[in-house]
């Protein structure tokens, strides 16, 4: 274990996986998503759901002459969304660092004092072009957990978000639920898609995540993580579903250094909300309770070379 990682982080996420599998969902290769299905109020509307701010251009206006400046409230306002507080410098002393060899990590929240959160987001079925003008538009740093068979219809769509400065991390090949596959499967679905997004993307993915965090802390896993590269295992503390969040704490409330997961989703998964009505419900989630969201690679220091 990592001195660096709160140990609590991987006796929670031992004990909670059951529940998260089936809390979470991680639908997107075909799965009902009925698992969110009574978190939708009844008088949810999706033209009405996002919070309205002001009277400002309606989102589907492009803007001209180059992209806002980050923290720019108008762009705020054209996605009907109160600012986030500015992310803090990137630590220079970051607070998790892997090392070359050995067993990885896991883990579900960074330690530190910042008031920041993390956004992650997996699997890739949907490819909103409205979500590239979104991001562009917030400067929101995400981390992206790709699973190949998910995405490799349109690499290019996470290319674009990549171009924005967003890392792209090793989510299988088609996700498998890895306690329910035997070693040598477990590193195929992990090794294969670390070999396809590296070569997608130019980089070698630093970080994996299990479908449904299945099997995290599992040697198996371990083992294979260890033979295909990536260097730690991530989990979550909070899961973003369509309106709300769900978290894992007893009082519902985001910490310094949460990690937060959310889903490539449409309209088929959310109810009819669209991935930009979803994602601009989680920022104003996180407004609320005062959080910058800061990028997950600035607080890890990756192995020397
Ligand atoms: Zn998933």
């Amino acid at each position: 274990m990592n001195r660096h990682v709160r140990s609590r982080t991987t006796v929670y996420a031992a004990g909670a996986l059951a529940l998260l599998a089936a809390a979470t969902g991680c639908t997107s290769d075909g799965g009902s998503g009925a698992a969110s299905a009574a978190l939708v109020p009844a008088s949810g509307s999706p033209t009405t759901a996002a919070p309205s701010r002001s009277a400002g251009p309606s989102p589907t206006a492009s803007p001209t002459g180059g992209g806002p400046a980050a923290g720019d409230a108008a762009a705020w306002a054209k996605w009907h969304l109160t600012p986030l507080p500015p992310a803090p410098p990137a630590p220079a002393d970051k607070p998790v660092k892997l090392a070359r060899t050995g067993p990885v990590p896991v883990f579900s929240e960074v330690k530190t004092s910042d008031k920041v959160v993390f956004v992650t987001i997996d699997d890739g079925a949907e490819k909103d072009p409205k979500f590239v003008e979104m991001l562009t538009d917030l400067k929101v740093p995400v981390s992206m957990f790709l699973t190949r068979d998910i995405v490799k219809d349109d690499y290019g769509y996470f290319k674009r978000l990549q171009a924005l400065g967003n890392h792209v991390h090793n989510h299988t090949v088609d996700h498998a639920q890895m306690s329910k596959v035997p070693p040598e499967k477990q590193k195929s679905e992990i090794c294969d898609a670390q070999a396809a997004l590296t070569q997608q993307y130019g980089t070698a993915p630093l970080l994996f995540r299990p479908p449904y965090g299945d099997g995290a802390s599992t040697p198996a896993l371990n083992t294979a993580v260890q033979q295909c590269g990536p260097r730690a295992v991530v989990l979550w503390r909070e899961s973003m579903q369509i309106h709300d969040m769900q978290y894992q704490a007893a009082d519902k409330k985001l910490r310094a250094g949460d990690i937060v997961l959310a889903h490539f989703r449409g309209p088929k998964d959310l109810k009819g909300e669209t991935m930009t009505q979803m994602f601009g419900e989680l920022l104003a989630r996180i407004q609320e309770q005062g959080f910058a969201v800061a990028r997950l690679e600035d607080y890890i220091e990756a192995p020397a070379a």
